[in-house]
């Protein structure tokens, strides 16, 4: 479906997405140009089309109602097989905090599994190769691709300290130009925070706010709080200038601080960008969908935050809503990223970190040894078509060409499974659309896509390349 008419307040949204227009109209223009709409041949009585209306047809000639849509590519493998240039690398379950809401129940999960050298040398050795081969002999290569390697989680990443020190190391000394990134909870020592300042471009860094909510939500593995030590890291990477974003994890306790916490953001640290979600857990290592009551007050909250951000030139988002993007597949870490596991998976998700993950089984599309990476082409294509299938059910809705279906792990069921987290996109989708409008006089005729990432869209990591939230 192309165009979707969204009832607002006894008026009508009249939306194109793959046109990026929307606008106002009342009922008469909206039915209008839903019969406008209809094939012919396949109208009844009632949706049979109106007599052109010169008026209403000048309106919509001019916004460019009836042009070319936005076309996106189907996600294929390519013919020769993937050649990511993007390594992520999910360092061990072991972590220096303990979040309540942790996925990965990291630091108390029976077994501690930790990345081995081989398995990392594997996969840097493999992205830099493919970045090799995809340098053109016959240019400067300015415009080649430049390796990247992304450290994460399902635990900490930077308390595997040494295997990131030496992946580091390793990797620069192959190709001066690898560039390196992480997810990180920020709560480092003095020599971390050194490193990280002099050797990455980005970091996605997770913070929930004010010092209460932060304090409570993430506290230290020995208790305590973890604030303070976070916004020692947060001085560390502006004085250096490096580039980084916050992910902030929002929990039915902790909604109504939201505009708070950006608010403290935009005051106390540099983020350019400052990702927002609601928890999609009850409780550590358990995913769950969120209750409409919490779901309802975080898209009015989160809307709220937005202003604030908005007002300090911050660009606040929520991985959902998202109108400038038009797409088929909610993220790009399976096409374009070669994710390893600990305990040396394959797989197209950043969390799903080891066989201990729930998710492990579906998302697992390869192997990694001593020998190399080796993908079966198989396993992901029955991964990718399980994707399309989810996203066939979201044919209705009018966020259908921006969530795409939604993340694999937020939503892995149907979406009769997931009205909260619907309900959030839905309402926020729906609010931006209702600011753009305002901002354009009553019509909204599109913002320029920015390049999406390699990496991970829910956690606002990058997976080593430009970022791909609203311009
Ligand atoms: S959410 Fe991140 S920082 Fe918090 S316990 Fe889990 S892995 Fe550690
Ligand atoms: S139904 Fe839900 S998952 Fe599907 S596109 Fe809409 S908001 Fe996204
Ligand atoms: S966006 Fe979702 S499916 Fe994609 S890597 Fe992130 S968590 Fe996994």
């Amino acid at each position: 479906m192309d165009g979707y008419i969204l009832p607002l307040a006894g008026r009508q949204i009249i939306y194109r997405p793959r046109r990026r227009l929307a606008f106002v109209g009342n009922q008469a223009l909206a039915d209008y140009v839903r019969r406008r709409d209809v094939p012919s041949g396949k109208a009844d009585a009632a949706d049979a089309p109106d007599a052109p209306d010169a008026d209403v047809e000048r309106f919509l000639s001019a916004v460019g109602f009836d042009g070319p849509p936005l076309e996106c590519d189907q996600p294929e493998i390519p013919e020769r097989g993937l050649a990511p240039t993007s390594a992520v690398l999910l360092m061990t379950n072991r972590c220096n905090l303990r979040c309540v809401y942790c996925y990965a129940n990291a630091g108390a999960e029976p077994e501690t599994v930790e990345m081995g050298w081989p398995t990392a040398k594997s996969v840097i050795d493999y992205v830099i190769a493919n970045a090799a081969a995809s340098r053109s002999p016959n240019s400067s290569d300015s415009g080649a691709e430049p390796p990247s390697v992304t450290f994460h989680g399902g635990g900490e990443p930077t308390v595997h300290w040494e295997l990131m020190v030496r992946c580091v190391e390793y990797a620069k000394a192959r190709d001066a130009r690898a560039r390196f990134s992480m997810s990180s909870n920020g709560v480092w020592n003095a020599s971390q925070r050194r490193f990280v300042c002099r050797h990455f471009q980005n970091v996605s860094l997770s913070m929930d706010g004010v010092p209460q909510v932060q304090n409570r939500q993430r506290p230290a593995s020995g208790g305590g709080g973890t604030f303070d030590a976070v916004m020692e890291s947060v001085r560390a990477m502006d004085e250096a200038g490096v580039e980084y974003g916050i992910r902030m994890t929002v929990m039915a306790d902790s909604v109504g601080r939201m505009p708070d916490g950006v608010r403290l953001v935009c005051e106390k640290t540099q983020a350019r960008a400052i990702q927002i979600e609601p928890t999609f857990t009850d409780g550590r290592g358990r995913y769950a969908d969120i209750d409409m009551r919490f779901a309802d007050e975080f898209a009015d909250r989160f809307m709220d935050a937005w202003e604030v951000g908005r007002q300090a030139g911050r660009n606040v988002y929520y991985s959902g809503a998202r109108p400038w993007v038009v797409a088929s597949m909610f993220c790009q870490a399976p096409l374009k990223a070669a994710v390893a596991t600990a305990d040396g998976r394959l797989v197209t998700c950043f969390e799903v970190f080891s066989a201990q993950s729930p998710l492990a089984g579906g998302f697992t599309v390869g192997r990694v040894g001593d020998g190399g990476v080796e993908y079966d082409r198989q396993a992901l294509q029955r991964f990718l078509d399980a994707q399309q299938r989810r996203r066939e059910e979201c044919r209705d809705c009018f966020c259908y060409w921006h969530c795409c279906g939604d993340c694999a792990t937020r939503r892995p069921g149907r979406r009769s499974d997931s009205g909260g987290r619907c309900h959030v996109t839905r309402k926020v989708t729906l609010a931006l659309l209702q600011n753009y409008m305002a901002d354009g006089g009553g019509l909204w005729q599109g913002l320029q896509e920015t390049p999406r990432p390699a990496g991970c869209e829910a956690t606002g990591e990058t997976g080593g390349g430009a970022g791909g939230t609203a311009p």
